[in-house]
């Protein structure tokens, strides 16, 4: 299981993508990203911190039953508080299925300037209550497995920095990234 936590427009699900073909050369691969799951599996929960741990407790769940079938789970959503985040470890390992903890890192003004979505914006000018890292909080890993970057380093990079490190765990076999790349430019 494979869990990007961070800020509305850091990369969770930019990298997710950026990992798919990778992982897929070796077992099937399922994205549970934060907004889709937000239109199916947790439709109708809001932003309150109650909703945003059952929302981060069920996409835990699914990515618990398909990570122990032997596919990778990744999970692209904000999921910011650290104990819900803990608490999905846990029941992971319970069952015997890795997690990887991957912190999504980039600063506020960053993400304001990228403003994906337009929403940085709204926020910042106080348009949107509970907007995760401006109104509502946001509790970065204390121990994150990975730490990417993002405001300093390509997707490639990133993407790169997360595969070298599941590669040291001996969760993916397949050779280094990049090295085609590498060796064709
Ligand atoms: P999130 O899923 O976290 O809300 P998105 O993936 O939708 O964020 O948006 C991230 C944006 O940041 C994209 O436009 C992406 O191209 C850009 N970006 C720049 N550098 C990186 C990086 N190193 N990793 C991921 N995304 C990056």
């Amino acid at each position: 299981m494979l869990w990007l936590t961070g800020l509305s427009g850091a990369g969770k699900s930019t990298l997710s993508h950026a990992l798919r073909d990778t992982l897929a050369a070796e077992r099937p691969v399922e994205i549970l990203d934060g907004d889709e799951v937000r239109t199916y599996l947790s439709a109708g929960l809001g932003f309150s911190k109650e909703d945003r741990d059952t929302n981060v407790r069920r996409i835990g769940f699914v990515a618990r039953l398909l990570a122990r079938t032997g596919a990778a789970a990744v999970t692209a959503a904000i999921s910011p508080y650290a104990a819900t985040r803990e608490e999905v470890r846990s029941l992971a390992e319970r069952d015997g299925v890795p997690f990887v903890e991957v912190f999504v890192s980039a600063p506020v003004a960053t993400l304001a300037e990228r403003d994906v979505k337009g929403l940085y914006r709204k926020a910042l000018a106080g348009e949107l209550t509970r907007f995760t890292g401006v109104s509502d909080p946001y509790e970065p890993p204390a121990r994150p497995d990975v730490v990417v970057r993002t405001d300093v380093e390509t997707v490639e990079e990133s993407a790169r920095r997360i595969l070298d490190h599941l590669r040291g765990r001996g969760l993916l076999r397949g050779a280094a990234a990049g090295t085609a790349e590498v060796a064709a430019s």
